[in-house]
């Protein structure tokens, strides 16, 4: 069977949230197939939803709905696993390849148990992030598979539970998932943009992110009827919506061949490490200064912190970074870096 890297980037997934009804799955799984764009025909069988009496899927009956809508349209097919039993009965009707949910990637315990359960199965396993913002947890959830003799083992960014946005279902956070793939650099990245936005005018401009952002491919729910869908009825589109958003993405590579364009690029990259050097040099310098007044302030017995200087300095370099174009958050964040490392530098000098 063809893995995720025989796929040419980017590898599309799609499919309903859940399967519903046998036609619906065909039907979707045909209308994809027509698109000539889909890799892998995704549906979840078994539902993990936050409150009870939601659709908790329609369980195992389906499996074979999934098999059958891949048998007809020569997809391969994923579906969500969370326990022993659902590994069982996916292996036993014939899966090619399976996906672990958010809410089960926290769990180390049923993370360990599924693993058992695939042990040298050969299957692919896709482990999507869990859903707070722990790198950790992800990178161990997908340690317990490849520990698994499991060879094939990827990873789908589907955002992050925050209290913070209210534009996003979840939060990208992009950084966890870049940090994921500095670990692992062989693993193929897939984001899910239809549980991060969770609404349907966002899944272009995130897709276009995460192929910016050099992500391997995409899994985008898509249904036959969305605004009637049993799950996450707000996020999913039709086949042909798709379709649309997959034509409008602009594919980047990392690199080009045209020789001119690497030879401006080469030059602007080494008036930029002249700058990175420049700017260590100079906050170096400001250290020192910082530790001299620290030396001041011991001798005369004067706190570290002084939080009306840091204020005035503040203001300054706000005023000063808009005028520069810079934004209000970055001008926030460096100086607090700044300040944190000029304290550090002080204490040290206290501390001697
Ligand atoms: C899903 O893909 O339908 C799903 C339940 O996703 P998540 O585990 O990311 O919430
Ligand atoms: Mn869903």
């Amino acid at each position: 069977m063809k893995g995720l890297n025989d796929i040419k980037r980017p590898i599309i997934i799609s499919g309903p949230c859940s399967a519903e009804t046998e036609q619906q799955v065909m039907q979707t799984a045909i209308d994809l197939k027509g698109t000539g764009k889909i890799n892998i025909l995704r549906a979840g069988i078994w539902k993990p939803r936050t409150r009870p009496n939601s659709f908790e899927g329609v369980g195992e009956v389906g499996l074979k709905w999934l098999i059958d809508a891949g048998k007809e349209t020569g997809l391969p097919v994923i579906t969500e696993v969370a326990n022993a039993k659902h590994v069982e009965a996916s292996l036993k009707a014939g899966f090619d390849m399976l996906w672990i949910g958010a809410r089960t990637t926290v769990n180390p315990f049923a993370v360990q148990e599924i693993a058992d359960a695939l042990n040298g199965s050969g299957i692919q396993i896709l482990v999507k992030n869990p859903i707070n913002p722990d790198l950790n947890l992800w990178i161990g959830a997908i340690e317990r598979f490849k520990n698994a003799n499991l060879d094939e083992v990827h990873a789908i960014h589907r955002g992050f539970s925050s209290v913070k946005s209210k534009t996003y279902r979840n939060e990208p956070m992009w950084e966890i998932p870049l940090a994921l793939k500095q670990e692992f650099p062989r693993i193929n990245l897939i984001c899910d943009p239809s549980h991060i936005a969770g609404r349907r005018d966002l899944l272009q401009s995130v897709s276009q992110k995460a192929m910016d952002l050099i992500y391997d491919g995409l899994m985008i729910e898509s249904h036959i009827d969305p605004d009637n869908a049993w799950s996450d009825a707000q996020q999913q589109i039709t086949p042909a919506v798709l379709n649309n958003l997959l034509s409008d993405l602009i594919l980047r590579s990392e690199n080009t061949d045209n020789i001119e364009a690497n030879q401006s690029l080469t030059e602007l990259r080494d008036s930029i490490d002249g700058i990175d050097n420049e700017l260590s040099e100079l906050i170096a310098k400001r250290m020192n200064l910082a530790s001299e007044i620290g030396d001041y302030k011991k001798e005369h017995n004067i706190t570290i912190l002084q939080p009306k200087r840091w204020e005035e300095i503040q203001k300054k370099q706000l005023k000063l970074g808009l005028e520069e174009g810079l934004s209000a958050k970055f001008i926030a964040k460096y100086l607090e870096a700044i300040h944190q490392e000029s304290i550090r530098h002080q204490t040290a000098v206290m501390n001697k």
